[in-house]
């Protein structure tokens, strides 16, 4: 079985102590390939750090992630396209909205995600959408900038039936992790209402480990968990959903060469 993490923050200290043991199950696992989605300049070298390490397993995106969009985010936004400028990342991302913690930055919040928007639509590669609190507000601006080029995933998809299918329509994908296996998320619905096609696996480790570890520290080797579930939502083989869904990634992050 092969599979695809495609949103892993594998480059932060949470993974220090035992990077080697991880990545030695996520092996085991058949997770052969690590999308790891930015988040700011504090972490943006010991990311590229780690895809150095093994070029053809860890794959670096560029961008700012919303929680990190502060009264300084120009510079942090002049940080990222300079990176952006000198070489190629598979998305750029994580980028969006979060409007679940903090809303005292909602305006730039916007503009740095129009800003990353049109960057991506530039470079011609896709985007990594945070959406939390925010699906419909997400929606909204993917709307506005698709003229046919833009491309992308809803990470941590958390909507409803009719969010997924909007999103579906844009020509972007789901992005599916730990909260399928959560009793009462409502992502079953989703699930079963939409085709294999239009989902990515991912993690978000180190953060929303899959039953039974929800709580604990996520890794990529734990996507097979969520494989289970969706195999067992979709009345379909693990090998199946592995199939499609690393398809899918090698397709949308333009993998394969
Ligand atoms: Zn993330």
């Amino acid at each position: 079985m092969v599979l695809i993490d495609t949103h892993s923050h594998i480059y932060l200290p949470e993974f220090e102590k035992d990077a080697s043991q991880v990545f030695e199950r996520a092996e085991k696992e058949g997770v052969n390939k690590v999308l790891m989605p930015a988040i700011d300049s504090s972490t943006h070298l010991s990311m590229i750090g780690l895809e150095k390490q093994n070029p053809e397993r860890f794959f670096c995106m560029m961008g700012l992630h919303p929680c990190s969009v502060k009264d300084n985010f120009r510079e942090e936004l002049k940080i990222a396209r300079e990176y952006l400028d000198k070489r190629h990342f598979v998305a750029v991302g994580e980028i969006g909205l979060d409007f679940y913690w903090d809303k005292t930055f909602t305006e730039q919040q916007y503009e740095a995600f129009h800003t990353q928007v049109e960057w991506a639509i530039h470079f011609d590669i896709p985007i990594v959408i945070h959406s939390r609190n925010s699906t419909d507000e997400c929606i909204k601006v993917v709307a506005e900038h698709q003229k046919g080029k833009l491309k992308g995933v809803f990470h941590c998809f958390s909507g409803s039936v009719e969010q997924a299918r909007q999103v579906i329509d844009l020509g972007f994908y789901l992005g599916i992790g730990g909260v399928v296996t959560f009793k009462n998320a409502g992502l079953d619905k989703v699930i079963e209402s939409v085709g294999l096609e239009y989902v990515l696996l991912e993690t978000d480790a180190p953060y929303l480990a899959p039953v039974p570890f929800r709580g604990k520290r996520n890794e990529p080797s734990y996507l097979r968990y969520v494989v289970d579930k969706l195999a067992d939502l979709k009345k379909s083989s693990a090998q199946e959903v592995a199939v499609v869904t690393t398809k899918n990634a090698e397709k949308l992050f333009n993998l394969i060469n």
